[in-house]
């Protein structure tokens, strides 16, 4: 095989992982199969992992119903001094992520550092904290109610924050006394080998963190379907949630959900423009569009229409494709062939819906090697089009205008998704107002910034259930009610 990245870019030995981690050690695979990881940015191989197959799933799931009583059993401070020692073996490795990640996802390298590394030490650093404290006890009547770690848990990944997705997960599970074991996605697995390096030298009780790489349709649903999984906890796209479901509910087991989105970003006719179209067109396009809580339909008053789409075309051309470890570059590739593949589609059918190309665009010019895509804007773009009710998880905006306040409310509901949001207007009180009225589990005003402690997680098909800080806690957690 020739692995193609120069030894500079990658921690050396990452590049061929053969092993699972199981039971607290690196363990060869039942089969020797084998995923090819690419880079995107060039379509070069990089590195391989196995490929997983349902044989290594019953071993790794064993492995951590094993090693469930003792860590159900240890106190909130062990909990919380093992995660504590997870953190600080992952700091040490922060600059080895976040060029991992710059390598298999194609996320500049500025980006990869502060949000793809720097949020999930972030939460994990909260865990440390709310590990630490015993559980939530309550009185009800003449009922002690108390939570309890709800088992086994199978944690499923996507690729566009292949250390967040993981981390949202596995802190609280942790925390909380619950085992775990990963499967991340075949497209960004190398970042979770860090992540396991991390964990042996923290020395965490073996099988509380198993790890088996490999494909959705093999690990992912054996894993999804195992009987001795108590939960499941998902993060990716609509229909791979509802077929999680569909593979957990004839056990009757949990199951968690963060799913797709088409966030819709209100722009009252009284707001800084400039600055929420700035900030805006920033969210839309963070990480090449691949975020599931982008503010992807841009809904701006009628009142203020065009001078939107003047600064909004003034914003993206501001935007550079190309290398992520060029310190100029703000934009890097889409994940992988298929997925600009799929994206390029979605612009080809506005075009053809007759929305108003404003930016970008099929003839856009884009770097020739790598899977990148012009950063596009439509205009003028229906509210029951595929563009404004499909995720496209790219960089596309749409551009909806309204006459009231009426209007933009039902456009932003006017979704099967309900994930995020951002309402913008130079009265408060009135952007609270339509906040409340959004259908979508988070909404940000005039661009307050993203909290990690506050419940993440969305309405309608965006998901089911929430992650982070004490909410998120308390979905690996079973209530019971002791009556005296
Ligand atoms: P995906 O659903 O294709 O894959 C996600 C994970 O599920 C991968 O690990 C994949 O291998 C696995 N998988 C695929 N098929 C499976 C199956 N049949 N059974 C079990 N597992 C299976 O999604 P993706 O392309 O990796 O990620 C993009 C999607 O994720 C977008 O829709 C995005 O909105 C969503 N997402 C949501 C959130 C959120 O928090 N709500 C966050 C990030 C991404």
């Amino acid at each position: 095989m020739d692995l193609a990245a120069p030894p500079s870019l990658l921690p050396d030995p990452l590049r061929l992982r053969r092993h699972l981690h199981v039971g607290g050690e690196w363990t060869p695979p039942a089969d020797t199969g084998l995923i090819d990881v690419e880079n995107p940015s060039t379509g070069e191989l990089i590195g391989q992992v196995p490929a997983g197959t349902p044989a290594d799933v019953d071993r790794a799931v064993a492995a951590a119903r094993t090693a469930f009583p003792g860590w159900s059993a240890a106190t909130p401070a062990e909990r919380s001094a093992h995660l504590d020692r997870l953190h600080a073996a992952l700091t040490a490795r922060a600059d080895d992520l976040a060029r991992t990640i710059a390598v298999e996802l194609g996320a500049p390298l500025k980006l990869a550092t502060r949000v793809q590394v720097g949020l999930p030490l972030t939460v994990l650093r909260d865990h440390v904290a709310l590990a630490a404290r015993a559980p939530v006890e309550e009185s009800i009547g003449n009922s002690l109610v108390v939570r309890e770690p709800i088992g086994v848990v199978g944690a499923i990944t996507p690729w566009n924050y292949p250390l967040h997705q993981v981390m949202a997960k596995l802190a609280p599970a942790l925390a909380a006394g619950c085992t775990v074991v990963l499967k991340p996605s075949e497209l960004t697995p190398l970042t979770a080998y860090l992540l396991f390096d991390a964990v042996t030298e923290a020395a965490l009780p073996p099988g509380v963190l198993n790890l088996v790489p490999g494909t959705g349709p093999v690990v992912g649903e054996a894993l999804a379907g195992h009987p001795d999984v108590d939960l499941v906890s998902f993060t990716g796209s609509t229909a791979t949630g509802a077929r999680i479901m569909r593979l957990a509910a004839d056990r009757i087991a949990r199951v968690a959900l963060e799913l797709g989105g088409k966030s819709a970003n209100v722009i009252l006719p009284d707001a800084d423009l400039a600055t929420a179209v700035k900030v805006g067109v920033g969210n839309a396009l963070l990480n090449s569009g691949q975020t599931c809580t982008a503010w992807t339909r841009m809904l701006v008053h009628n009142d203020r229409y065009d001078e939107a789409l003047h600064l909004i075309a003034e914003a993206v051309a501001g935007y550079r494709l190309g290398d992520p470890f060029d310190s100029g570059t703000r934009l890097g590739p889409l994940v992988s062939a298929a997925q600009a593949e799929r994206v390029r589609g979605h612009i080809a059918r506005a075009l053809a819906d007759g929305a108003r190309l404003v930016a970008g665009g099929p003839e856009a010019p884009v770097p020739t090697r790598g899977h990148f895509v012009a950063p596009t804007v439509f205009a003028d773009v229906h509210p029951d089009s595929a563009l404004a009710q499909q995720e496209v998880f790219g960089p596309v905006l749409a551009v909806i205008p309204f006459a009231d306040t009426d209007e933009a409310v039902a456009i932003a509901n006017n979704s099967k998704y309900g994930l995020a949001g951002a309402v913008w207007s130079a009265d408060t009180d009135a952007a609270l107002a339509v906040a409340r009225r959004l259908r979508t589990g988070a909404v940000d005003i005039n661009g307050a910034p993203f909290n990690p402690l506050a419940p993440f997680g969305g309405y309608k098909q965006s998901g089911l259930g929430r992650e982070l800080g004490v909410h998120g806690l308390a979905e690996f957690c079973e209530l019971k009610a002791i009556q005296r």
